[in-house]
């Protein structure tokens, strides 16, 4: 390093082959970086048993010449445990330049992980680009060593790896989806459509991939190969149309619908405001309930539910008695204050609350007759 910016030697090995848990001479902060560091990679190891044997997708990223490797070996040697063994060393190990996946520097990476999982992650440096500098320069807080900023992953890197991802779990069956929230399914309700939800009808008939590019009229290019540079058109694809795994070698077109397969489909939309999505299961086997009873069977039915509902009233007004008896005389005297009835009655029952207006069942309330029939 220059003397400029402290001719200091820079980071100096902490392990060597022989020594991948530390060489012996290590001391003060060299000794407290390796010892927490191994405690990390056995830390890792644990978590690698338990995705082995949770059935997970795996990925482990260490620079392509870390010690880590060799030493993650020894460590999962270490366990003895002989189904983790062979599970771990069918591991795919994956290389790649990570200027390939948007960075600066050609940081050679390799990850371990299940296999298939991020195969088509492997290129190489095309050589046809300039590397920013690996040497160290004074930064605002002393000298920056570049290899922490490439610690951070690249965005391209990022959603290539979630579409790889999201490629594995749809072939394990998984497809991950944001759960709607409250207000969104509100909005819906009110007929309000945004772009947070599922369209009524897919965009394209049909998504397909093909080796060279194609010129159509009704076809939209979705994604390039990753070969064809950082600027490739790569999209989300679609959720409905493209399940299957496939590696991204290829150039990927969506099919616009004909105007006669738009109205098709458009014909069997379910209305997003169909009121039978409204109600209740509950609700419905009450309407259904009521609808079919004999309405004085009903009307007897509902005087037993009632009555019942009487008698527990008091029944759990001895209780709470008995229980305010134990409180503290501090607690006693709040509750005393606040009147607790020992439940607003809420009918178990939802036809209770049936044909012919409301029916009072709160706890204390006469039931005052009967609601009559429709
Ligand atoms: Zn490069």
């Amino acid at each position: 390093m220059p003397k400029s910016m402290g001719g200091h030697m820079g980071p100096q090995p902490l392990r060597d082959a022989d020594n991948l848990l530390g060489l012996p001479h290590l001391c003060g902060a060299d000794l407290t970086k390796v010892t927490l560091a191994n405690q990390l990679y056995r830390a890792a190891i644990v978590i690698l048993q338990l995705c082995f044997v949770l059935g997970c997708l795996v990925s482990i990223e260490n620079p392509g010449r870390s010690w880590l490797w060799p030493l993650l070996a020894l460590l999962v040697h270490e366990t003895q445990d002989q189904p983790f063994i062979q599970w771990f060393s069918k591991l795919e190990a994956v290389y790649f330049d990570a200027c390939a996946h948007g960075s600066s520097r050609d940081k050679r990476t390799k990850l371990l992980a299940t296999s298939d999982l991020f195969s088509t992650l492997a290129i190489d440096c095309s050589g046809d680009h300039k590397h920013a500098s690996w040497q160290p320069f004074r930064g605002e807080h002393g000298v920056v060593f570049p290899t922490a900023m490439e610690a951070e992953y690249p965005p391209l890197l990022c959603n290539r790896m979630a579409e790889c991802v999201r490629q594995s779990a749809a072939h394990m069956g998984v497809f991950p989806s944001l759960q709607p929230r409250l207000k969104e399914l509100l909005n819906l309700n009110l007929g309000h459509q945004t772009l947070r939800h599922e369209p009524l009808i897919p965009e394209y008939a049909t998504v397909f991939q093909t080796d060279a590019p194609v010129q159509h009229e009704s076809h939209k290019l979705l994604s390039a190969p990753f070969s064809q540079g950082h600027h490739s058109t790569e999209q989300p694809e679609g959720t409905q149309e493209h399940k299957s795994k496939r590696p991204r070698k290829e150039f990927k077109y969506g099919v616009w619908h004909t105007p006669e397969q738009f109205l098709t489909r458009a014909e069997a939309v379910v209305h997003p405001m169909d009121n039978e999505s409204f109600l209740h299961e509950a609700t419905k086997n009450a309407i259904k309930k009521v609808v079919r009873t004999d309405p004085l069977v009903l009307a007897k039915e509902r005087l037993a539910t009632v009555f019942n509902l009487r008698k527990l009233t008091n029944e759990l007004k001895c209780q709470e008695l008995a229980l305010k008896d134990t409180m503290h005389p501090d607690v006693k005297r709040v509750h005393s204050v606040q009147e607790h009835p020992p439940f607003r009655a809420r009918p178990q029952t939802a036809w209770l609350l049936g044909y012919g207006g409301c029916f009072p069942v709160e706890a204390g309330n006469s039931p005052g007759g009967v609601a009559s029939g429709p």
